[in-house]
């Protein structure tokens, strides 16, 4: 396991075609003729150098994404005639979509013909991050596309290169030239242009908590567009005595080291009620030694310090693996204080803070005592524990025996600083729509 995960041949990196900004339909050079490198995290070489984009790209990309909203044919289409590949659950689930968006007529007590239209909210900017680049890709485009939107789209500096693919792939499927555009840049230079663009409508934003607050602001201090934030989480996952105790170490781990702990709604914080909480903690070290990881290194080995300078146990872990890559240990740590650092801050990484606790309150108490809202898991037998608990914890989504339960279907986003709207979902469409009211007399009315 640990040979394979470390071994830079295993996944071969196919040749890469598309470098440069996909505007308009077109592959172009950025107006500074800029680019700046993308490193692969396993073997720490450059892969490629991309065209980067600054605020004079995306003023010509809001341009081309503007004519094709105000002028094209894409809002206008009839939803049945949305053409896209089948290959993507999200794309075929918004396609369904396209063609199911509709007003509502109201019986007034006036002489009214009165109704509202569903109409798209305009020119999008979509900004993402690197952990998930392809479903982020899919879950910010698929449904703006399906509300009849015309979209700019800056992937993280991290990882441009899927989303040039697929902007390729959009223009082959027939997606009219100007509807995506996709520009590779930082966010302090194309990510802040588009949140503060006076000719976008709206933003949709998934990242961290600190930029979200950033993109907000600017969205306020432009135009007042409006804005959908998916941010961070610091998820907590409550293990009550009547759990199967095999079962809930591998749903811990899982929900830590699955994707490296790089994912916003990791099992961050484990909390085991006392009766079982010995026998977790010497399973759960036993199973993370056996396990491999990689991720963004500096932060985390900073993180673990932190930890280790509070005052709380390292069990396991805390150290890099190997020479070469960005690979960290699985790490454990015990006797956490909700007050630390390593408690309340996202690490995003392999780091588990582990704790025990008494009573349902008390896991409560503690699961609630965060900034962040975006998951909760529950490991239990006991229906009515499941339902106290779900119901009385503040986060986004609960997995009850569980993690990483998803369809595109469910709702996905955030309570308190993780953030609010909702990706996924009919509630995803709804951000990129507007309701239009229309009202005409009706003359000669019998009532
Ligand atoms: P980040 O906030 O550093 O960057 C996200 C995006 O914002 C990048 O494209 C970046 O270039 C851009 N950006 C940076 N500064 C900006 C600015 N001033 N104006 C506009 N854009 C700017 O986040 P990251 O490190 O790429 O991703 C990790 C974070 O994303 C974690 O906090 C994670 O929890 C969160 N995340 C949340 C979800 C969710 O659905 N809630 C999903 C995945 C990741």
């Amino acid at each position: 396991m640990a040979n394979l995960i470390l071994d830079s041949s295993f996944v071969k990196i196919p040749t890469i075609k598309f470098k440069k900004l996909f505007i308009n339909g077109e592959f172009v050079d950025s107006v500074s003729g800029k680019t700046f490198e993308t490193v692969d995290p396993r073997t720490e070489e450059v892969i490629t150098k991309i065209a980067e984009a600054t605020k004079e790209d995306v003023d010509i990309a809001v341009k081309a994404a503007r004519e094709a909203f105000d002028f094209g044919p894409w809002p206008r289409m009839p939803g049945a005639t949305v053409d896209v590949p089948e290959s993507a659950n999200i794309l075929r689930y918004y396609a369904g979509a396209a063609d199911k968006i509709h007003g509502e007529v109201f019986k007034t007590s006036r002489n009214l013909h009165l109704y509202t239209l569903m109409e798209p909210i305009g020119v999008v900017g979509h900004i993402i991050p690197w952990n998930v680049p392809s479903v982020m890709f899919f879950a910010k485009v698929a449904p703006s596309l399906a509300a009849g939107c015309t979209m700019v789209l800056k992937p993280a500096e991290q990882t441009p290169l899927s989303a040039l693919f697929y902007a390729h792939l959009a223009k082959e499927a027939g997606i009219p030239d100007g509807v995506i555009n996709v520009l590779p840049g930082f966010g302090s230079t194309a990510g802040a242009a588009i949140s503060s663009h006076m000719d976008i409508d709206a933003v949709s934003f998934t990242g961290s908590t600190e930029t979200g607050r950033r993109v907000m602001q600017a969205a306020a201090m432009s135009n007042l567009k409006p804005v959908s934030l998916e941010l961070g989480g610091k998820s907590p996952v409550l293990v009550f005595d009547d759990a199967d105790v095999d079962k809930a170490v591998d749903l811990a781990l899982f929900g830590i080291l699955h994707n490296k702990g790089e994912i916003c709604v990791a099992f961050s914080r484990v909390f085991v009620q006392e009766g079982i909480y010995d026998e977790f903690e010497k399973k759960v070290v036993e199973k993370a030694k056996n396990w491999t990881s990689k991720v963004q290194f500096d932060k985390i080995l900073s993180y673990i310090d932190h930890g280790k300078n509070e005052g709380a146990t390292l069990l396991t872990g805390g150290k890099k693996i190997g020479n070469k890559g960005y690979y960290i240990e699985p790490t454990i740590f015990t006797n956490v204080k909700d007050d630390m650092l390593i408690a309340q801050d996202e690490i995003f990484g392999p780091v588990m803070a582990l704790s025990k606790f008494k009573t349902i309150e008390e896991a409560i108490k503690k699961a609630n005592n965060t900034k962040y809202g975006l998951a909760a898991g529950i490991v239990t037998k006991d229906l009515d524990i499941a339902n106290t608990v779900s119901r009385s914890i503040r986060a986004g989504i609960i997995w009850i025996n569980c993690y990483f339960a998803f369809d595109t279907d469910c709702p996905f986003g955030g309570y308190k600083m993780s953030g609010f709207g909702r990706d996924y979902g009919l509630d995803a469409l709804h951000k990129y729509l507007q309701v239009k009211s229309v009202a005409t007399p009706i003359y000669n009315s019998p009532w």
